[in-house]
């Protein structure tokens, strides 16, 4: 599924952010470190990170900013940045 992720705000009205172009690096979750918290998913701006019911958290890479704030707040270091195309 293909979302638009605008900005209402600007001297050029409403327009359309690809945040995933910005990317340089790439958050991966090892989920064998995952303690299942939600804190990534909590702290992701761009609302790439999702959960389910049963408490997987899975990261999303079309607006992924590779901000690396989500590695940063894990308290598991259970995401790590990777460069893109690594
Ligand atoms: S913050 Fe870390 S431990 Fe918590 S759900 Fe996200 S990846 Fe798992
Ligand atoms: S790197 Fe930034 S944009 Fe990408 S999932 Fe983590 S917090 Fe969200």
């Amino acid at each position: 599924m293909s979302r638009n992720f605008v900005t209402p705000i600007g001297d050029e009205g409403i327009y359309t952010l690809d945040t995933g172009s910005w990317r340089t690096f790439k958050p991966i979750m090892n989920k064998d470190k995952c303690i299942e918290c939600g804190i990534c998913m909590s702290y992701c701006p761009v609302g790439s990170i999702t959960g389910n019911e049963q408490k997987i958290y899975t990261i999303g890479y079309e607006f992924c900013k590779g901000c690396g704030i989500c590695a940063y707040e894990c308290p598991s270091q259970a995401i790590n940045m990777a460069k893109e195309g690594d």
